[in-house]
């Protein structure tokens, strides 16, 4: 496996986006691409390496869930609409094999969920030995949602972080390793996905006319998740707090946290509770004298090829465990998560027509647009970085094409 990009990760994801006791929502830059040095394209090209490895590891995960180890990972996904849940799973999940993934959404409860305690449902959806299990959303929507929208009283809701914590360590205990990313997106961003909903027909499907509803709380949102940080990033099941304005970056940082925490697994293959030589004797009594001599011939090299690869395995695990060391870098940039981004430009230039088809939902309208969102005065810095951003932003071939159907050559926009 080429190293293709290690070097351009200067700092691990786990440390530069774990929220520690002194996290500040208010001041966390959405727009930042935190220890990553490279741009989109070389995100690109170490996603598709990490998915070897990824699915290698996951491999290993399934093989001791079968043969009775009780290991198991569970990525816990948030965020508010717009913020990329689906692209994680979808981009990040789809490098494994279904097989070893079991995905789970959660809405509003159903009739018969209501009927139980919060924590009923997220138990029943917990992952299989063996398996990533996905939660997007999950049991954090009853300290989010259920605050903002009023649903139950205060003394309710407040008095679940702790319990969400028990049940955490509970479930580490128990063989599982949480992962806990929350995917935060800029107010202007969100609101520009939104409307790029609004823009597309091929897009209308994902838009609910609550989510705008949902918006209007947004200073309710931030307080809650600010609350959800500080109460429930513990050892056990730390959060990792993801800029999610750049898609790319957001699905590249969740798949080196998976990647560290099937790393940390430290799993072999499961060894055979029977007797290798004897199960072949048992075997080729069974085949042709030139098949059994067949497979003779072809067995050393099989054995080669394997332990080749093995070794090709190992070295990458090496490289990922020494990756997942890498501390922050102490200049203030790096530590308050700062680190330039590659300009739109660079990644314009770079990125192909198949980077833009898998973005299509990323794209946006131009500057009139920004200029016209109204946002709370917090977000002021990390937006006023991300207006010029903006500037450049490319809209999809997909998205031009139905853009262009509907209102000709111009950028599509409802009333405007
Ligand atoms: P998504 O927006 O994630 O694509 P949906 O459109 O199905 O998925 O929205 C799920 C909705 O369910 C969200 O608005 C979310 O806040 C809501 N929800 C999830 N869990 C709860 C809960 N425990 N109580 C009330 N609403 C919830």
């Amino acid at each position: 496996m080429a190293d293709v990009a290690e070097n351009l990760w200067t700092a691990h994801p786990t440390h530069t986006l774990r929220a520690g006791t002194d996290f500040d929502l208010a001041a966390f830059d959405r727009n930042g691409t935190p220890g990553w040095a490279g741009d989109k394209r070389q995100a690109k090209a170490f996603m598709a390496q990490r998915g070897k490895l990824l699915s290698e590891l996951q491999e290993r995960l399934f093989a001791d869930g079968r043969t009775g180890g009780d290991r198991s990972v569970l990525l816990v996904v948030q965020g508010l609409d717009t913020a990329g849940k689906g692209g994680i799973v979808r981009h990040v999940l789809g490098m494994v094999d279904p097989q070893g993934v079991s995905l789970r959404s959660f809405g509003v409860p159903t009739a018969e969920e209501k009927r139980h305690h919060y924590l009923w449902r997220i138990r029943r959806a917990l992952p299989e030995a063996g398996r990533i299990g996905v939660f997007d959303r999950s049991h954090y929507e009853d300290v989010l949602v259920v605050r903002v929208e009023d649903l139950v009283d205060e003394d309710v809701w407040s008095g679940r972080f702790d319990e969400i914590n028990r049940f955490e360590q509970k479930l580490a205990d128990s063989g599982t390793t949480i992962i806990k990313v929350a995917l935060m997106v800029s107010y202007e961003e969100q609101g520009l996905r939104l409307m790029e909903r609004l823009d597309r027909p091929d897009k209308y499907w994902k838009f609910n006319p609550g989510d705008v509803d949902t918006r209007k709380s947004w200073d309710a949102y931030q307080a809650a998740y600010s609350d959800v940080f500080a109460r429930t990033s513990t050892d056990v099941a730390p959060w990792h707090v993801i800029p999610a304005d750049r898609k790319w970056y957001s699905r590249l940082a969740v798949t080196e946290l998976l990647t560290k925490a099937l790393v940390d697994l430290d799993l072999d293959w499961p060894r055979p509770r029977w007797k290798v030589e004897t199960q072949k004797r048992r075997l080729a009594a069974t085949m042709s004298e030139a098949s059994v001599a067949e497979a003779e011939a072809s067995a050393g090299q099989t054995l080669a090829e394997v332990r080749a690869a093995e070794a090709q395995f190992d070295a990458a695990v090496a490289r990922a465990a020494a990756l997942a060391q890498r501390p922050p870098a102490q200049t203030p940039a790096a530590a308050s998560g700062d680190r330039p981004g590659p300009t739109d430009e660079t990644v314009k230039d770079e990125v192909s027509t198949k980077d833009r088809a898998d973005d299509a939902d990323q794209t946006a309208a131009g500057d009139g647009r920004r200029q016209a969102q109204k946002r709370p005065k917090a977000k002021k810095s990390a937006d006023g970085q991300k207006a010029k951003k903006g500037k450049d932003r490319r809209r999809s071939k997909k998205g031009e094409k139905a853009a262009k159907t509907k209102k000709g050559k111009k950028k599509a926009s409802v009333g405007r």
